[in-house]
């Protein structure tokens, strides 16, 4: 198939590009590099043994750019990632993160249904679970109040697509709910690129390991956790990169609107990565207990048994994995795509 990859350049969207490749499709990205660089499109081509991956530094909120995109190639289904997605920025601007979102969504929607491309793969979240009415969380499980604009966006934008979806039932619409992903592609040539203070964990345990940042705070250790501190389900990139190329058979098979749990189905606390993290890569890591985070929950881990019923889609990676991958990709690139 040949997939137009929003959000191309970033961190998730980078790593399913390979995948993508991988299974024989091919994509055409956009993004406003607002939050990525080139490189990482670049290296992507490397690994996958292509000149170039095509790509059109546009904003899909610019509907005529976004219509030369489509006047140039015919899809058959777009994978959606382009989207602003830090917390704390979100409350600090919540009309640019709806805008952004919102709009954003709303203009590619419409380019694609005018150009009769009706399938489509969306980033959601975890975060629309808000404090979850039950652990592990199904897919069954009530969407709960988000604390923060970004959030919003993702359980409004899910309501949206469920809506053009019942409203013309060709489309096909995969709402993929991301728990944590983190770790890199083994080549340790890309990974995510956090700028200025990394907001989630593994990127600020890296730039701790390499000496960018003095020592980790860890938000609080009084939950009702095993050991006090925050529990979630992290996810290899790569696996999740995978899920999406599962998404897509489904896609092809016409599964009309399919919502699914992305993650392993295991909880690990703040504490047991950063042991995880120390034990593989031998490398020290201090930190400091620090007050809660405003906003933060105490546990969120899924159920992914539909996903695997579903998509056979499974994670294949475990935590070890993933702390090794993560450092991998830090200390081959200090400084990020910049080196
Ligand atoms: P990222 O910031 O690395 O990638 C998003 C990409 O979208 C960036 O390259 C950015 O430049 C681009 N972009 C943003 N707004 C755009 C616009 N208007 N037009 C064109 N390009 C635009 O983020 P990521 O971690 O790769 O996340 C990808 C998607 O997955 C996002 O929608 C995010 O909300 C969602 N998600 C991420 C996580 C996570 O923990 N990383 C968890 C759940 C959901
Ligand atoms: N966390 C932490 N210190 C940090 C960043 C995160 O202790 O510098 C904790 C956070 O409180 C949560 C877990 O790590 O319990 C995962 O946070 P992250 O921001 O990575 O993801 P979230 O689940 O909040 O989306």
């Amino acid at each position: 198939m040949k997939i137009l990859v929003t959000g191309g350049a970033g961190y998730i969207g980078s790593h399913t590009l390979i995948e993508l490749y991988a299974a024989g499709h091919t994509a055409v990205v956009v993004d406003n590099l607002y939050n990525s660089s080139k490189e990482s499109l670049r290296r992507v081509a490397h690994i996958v043994g292509v000149d170039e991956i095509p790509f059109y530094e546009a904003d899909i909120r610019d509907k005529n750019k976004l219509e030369s995109v489509f006047s140039d190639h015919q899809f058959d289904c777009c994978i959606h990632f382009a989207g602003l997605k830090a917390v704390g920025e979100s409350v600090a601007k919540p009309l640019e993160y709806y805008e952004n979102n919102m709009n954003g969504t709303f203009v590619l929607l419409d380019a694609m249904r005018r150009h009769g491309c009706k399938n489509i793969i969306f980033s959601s979240s975890a975060t629309v679970y808000g404090d979850p009415a039950e652990i592990p969380i199904t897919e069954e499980c009530p969407k709960g109040h988000c604390t923060n604009p970004y959030g919003q966006t993702k359980s409004m934008l899910e309501e949206v697509l469920k809506d053009v979806q019942t409203a013309d039932t060709e489309w096909n619409v995969v709402l993929l709910r991301y728990f944590n992903p983190i770790g890199a592609h083994s080549s340790g040539t890309i990974g995510e690129n956090p700028n200025g203070i990394p907001n989630n964990l593994m990127p600020y345990i890296t730039q701790v390991a390499i000496g960018k940042r003095k020592e980790l705070g860890i938000f609080g250790n009084d939950y009702d956790t095993p050991d006090g501190t925050g529990v979630r389900d992290y996810i290899h990139v790569v696996d999740l990169a995978k899920a999406h190329v599962c998404a897509l058979k489904a896609i092809s098979r016409k599964c009309g609107l399919g919502i699914y749990n992305i993650g392993t189905g295991h909880g690990y606390s703040v504490l047991d990565v950063v042991n995880a993290f120390i034990k593989v890569n031998g490398v020290n890591v201090p930190y400091k207990i620090q007050p809660r985070r405003p906003g933060d929950i105490a546990t969120c881990y899924c159920n992914p048994a539909k996903a695997q019923a579903e998509l056979g889609w499974k994670a294949q990676y475990g935590i070890e994995d993933m702390c090794r991958d993560s450092w991998n990709w830090q200390k081959n690139n200090p400084n990020g795509y910049q080196d």
